[in-house]
């Protein structure tokens, strides 16, 4: 199964994202969890990386479909993928299908989280994950059950990511509207769009999910 999650900032891709590998075997792609694991190693990706993040906008394509590229070549995406913020623009949409074409592939679905501006701000503000396994959580809508213990792995440190601010969240919202949002009519066209209501509690849109790609598989 190869998959693209598309959403703004707080739509929900990354909380999708850990079932939907769980559920088909596949990796979960997340740029941002690259480029955030590039800056904290401290490689050349991440010191060109790190300022334009800390900002809100988007990294360069070129430096992005490179990333993609590579993370594609390796074994463990040969049965599919999941993508969780890439592609961003049309240019990186226009590169995915390049690069997949190239391997005999397609996508089979683009499933798009739609959610209200409001909404997102609330999402993010509240957002914090686990600082060992990266497991996401939210003040008020997904609390670990046991509080202050990971769900997943028992970790018992929990992060906040820095570009979570009002000001760069302001200009992560710009940046989807003006560069993003491009790839719904894109993605229609191709006839992969499928929407689904990420205003909805996490459970509703996991089923909501469940019934789009079944329907794909026929
Ligand atoms: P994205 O990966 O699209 O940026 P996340 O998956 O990190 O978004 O979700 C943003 C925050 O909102 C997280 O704290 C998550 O727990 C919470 N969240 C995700 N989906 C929902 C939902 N359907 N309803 C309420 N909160 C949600
Ligand atoms: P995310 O974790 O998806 O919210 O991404 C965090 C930040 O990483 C974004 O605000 C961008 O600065 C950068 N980023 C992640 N993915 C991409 C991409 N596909 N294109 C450009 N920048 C990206």
């Amino acid at each position: 199964m190869r998959l693209v999650l598309l959403g703004p900032p707080g739509a929900g891709k990354g909380t999708q994202a850990q079932w939907l590998k769980e559920r088909y075997g596949i990796p979960q792609l997340s740029t941002g969890d690259m480029l955030r694991a590039a800056v904290a190693a401290g490689t050349e990706i991440g010191r060109q990386a790190k300022a334009v993040m800390e900002r809100g906008e988007l990294v360069s394509d070129e430096i992005m479909i490179g990333v993609i590229a590579e993370r594609l070549r390796s074994p463990d995406c040969a049965r599919g993928f999941v993508l969780d913020g890439f592609p961003r623009t049309v240019a990186q949409a226009e590169a995915l299908e390049r690069l997949l074409a190239e391997r005999g592939e397609k996508l089979d679905a683009v499933i798009e989280l739609a959610v209200d501006t409001e909404a997102l701000v609330e999402r993010i503000a509240g957002r914090f994950a686990c600082a060992k396994c990266g497991a996401g959580y939210h003040d008020r809508f997904k609390r670990p059950a046991v509080e202050g213990v990971c769900d997943v792995c028992g970790g018992t440190e929990f992060v906040r990511r820095k570009d979570d601010n009002a000001e760069a969240v302001r200009t992560r919202l710009q940046a989807y509207a003006a560069q993003t949002a491009p790839l719904l009519p894109f993605y229609r066209q191709r006839g992969l769009l499928r929407t689904v209501d990420g205003m909805a509690p996490i459970a509703e849109v996991t089923a909501a999910i469940r019934r789009a790609l079944e329907d794909i598989a026929g």
